[in-house]
């Protein structure tokens, strides 16, 4: 058997959505578990919606999502260029070859005729489909409009008979050629046609399978007509199933976050979204794991397993995905993902010094158990970026330990002892919560309560093991935003709640 070769080929015309971001994993899983290429092209032959932008972007997001490709635009390889818009003069060559057989001819219909046809079809409820017109314009009439310039788009004679293929996710599918109309090869601009392009490429870059989503299914006979009257062998197609919103309804963008782009602004692991979308319609053998990291689902990905019922898309489903995932990633690697979220925050700024990546490292520690996504790490750090006694002592939530005086005398007797140190370590505090034990006679939630509110300015949060030693280290390094250390916290709690 010939190599495995296929092909992601996004149409630079917007950011990458979940469905695409799906049909590109399901590729390159694929290609890594048979040892063959995946190969990036980009089908920028709308002109009117391709954007050089797109193009870009949707590049950083595939690498954002772990994707690596052997042959694309930025990286060629033995078949580009991977660009259509690069390769017009293969398309015009083909479209020539074909009119010249008799199996494709030109077109005269004008954008008005065949959209008042479309409308005629809809309004008496028949699908609509070229109506073949220009079909039977003798040769010489067609080469003299050409000659006279008028404008001119090529299709292709789809000939009587049936389109049959044997998918790899549906099945046998079959298309009657009654239902097809004459596809454009190349527009009156000289632009190709989508199907047409596409198996120009498709073989010429020898893509032995094309897997792609079931939207394209309809497509699918056309481009096998091309396949047959180019005298090529098709490749192998398997077709994906539609991605839907809990409401079962196609996902979109009011589902809420859809695009790579989204996922990565909200936090969430690059390797959690793919294990997360390789599950939307593929299951591993034994048809239940569901935590694949590391090479486990190309290892394991085979198109066997691939289902065509819709797959619905869970955001949180995801996010308990994401939870495992950055329980269980390198700390050093959670820190350098998560420093964006706290710079956009204004808590750090770019760049970040290794002492500050090792501090960051610990405040993932701390907080870490309280998040789905590391966007919401700036809310979960707050309290230690943002300490401020004057809104402890006034706020609704928090203004009680101020005002209540069993909680006023645990403190008063706590803030001398702690300001008394220069340093503080946890084992030091910890001992100064036994004397104000025994001085104070309170204990347990009536003792700890206090000191968390007036240390943290929350009622609630990681553990006081943990936070102290992050805002002694915190308070040492030069951050954008300093952090208060543990005695300056509560020197300022003092004053606000004029404790003597
Ligand atoms: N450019 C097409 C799309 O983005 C590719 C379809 C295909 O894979 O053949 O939908």
């Amino acid at each position: 058997m010939s190599k495995v070769r296929v092909r992601f080929a996004p149409s630079p015309t917007g950011y990458v959505h979940v469905g695409n971001a799906r049909t590109a994993l399901f590729n390159w899983l694929f290609a890594r578990h048979e040892g063959g290429a995946f190969v990036l092209r980009i089908e920028d032959t709308d002109v009117e919606r391709s954007e050089k932008g797109y193009e870009s972007q949707l590049v950083e997001d595939l690498r954002w999502f772990g994707l690596d490709w052997d042959e694309g635009p930025d990286k060629g390889g033995p078949f580009g260029p991977y660009r259509q818009s690069e390769r017009q003069d293969l398309y015009a060559q083909f479209a020539k070859e074909l009119v010249g057989a008799g199996r494709g001819y030109f077109c005269f219909c004008s954008a008005e005729q065949l959209e008042a046809e479309r409308q005629d079809a809809l309004k008496a409820g028949r699908q609509p489909k070229y109506s073949g017109r220009c079909r039977t314009l003798a040769a010489e009439e067609a080469a003299r409009r050409v000659k006279n310039r008028e404008p001119a788009a090529i299709r292709l004679k789809i000939e009587p008979g049936e389109f049959r293929w044997q998918d790899l996710v549906h099945g046998e599918v079959v298309f009657s050629s009654d239902v097809i109309g004459d596809p454009i090869l190349v527009r009156s601009g000289g632009h190709p046609g989508y199907n047409y392009a596409v198996v120009i490429d498709d073989h010429m870059m020898q893509i032995s399978h094309v897997i792609r989503g079931d939207d394209h299914i309809s497509n699918t006979p056309r481009q096998l007509a091309l396949y047959r009257a180019l005298g090529w062998e098709p490749p192998a197609f398997a077709h994906l199933s539609t991605i839907l919103g809990p409401d079962r309804a196609r996902l979109s963008k009011r589902h809420g976050a859809t695009s790579l782009q989204n996922f990565r602004e909200e936090g969430i692991l690059p390797e959690a979204l793919r294990n997360y979308l390789a599950l939307l319609g593929w299951s591993p053998a034994d048809g239940k794991t569901e935590i694949l990291g590391g090479d486990a689902l190309a290892e394991q990905f085979s198109l066997a397993h691939v289902t065509k019922s819709p797959a619905v898309f869970d955001a949180e489903k995801l996010a308990w995905m994401n939870r495992q995932y950055m329980k269980g990633a390198a700390p050093e690697c959670l820190a350098r993902l998560s420093a964006p979220f706290l710079v956009k925050a204004t808590y750090l700024a770019e760049p970040i010094a290794p002492a500050t990546m090792a501090w960051i490292e610990r405040v993932l520690d701390a907080t870490l158990k309280n998040l789905d996504r590391l966007d919401q790490l700036p809310a979960a750090t707050r309290l230690i970026f943002d300490y401020d006694a004057t809104t402890v002592v006034s706020s609704e939530e928090t203004r009680h330990v101020a005002e209540d005086p069993a909680a006023r005398q645990v403190l008063a007797a706590l803030i001398p002892k702690v300001l008394a140190d220069e340093s503080l370590t946890f084992a030091r505090f910890r001992e100064i919560a036994k004397e104000v034990q025994k001085e104070t006679g309170k204990k347990g939630k009536d003792l700890f309560h206090p000191i968390r509110v007036a240390v943290t300015g929350a009622v609630s949060g990681p553990e006081l093991e943990k936070l102290i030693p992050i805002f002694e280290e915190g308070a040492k390094l030069n951050l954008a935003k300093p952090i208060k250390s543990t005695a300056e916290r509560l020197r300022e709690f003092a004053a606000a709640a004029r404790l003597e």
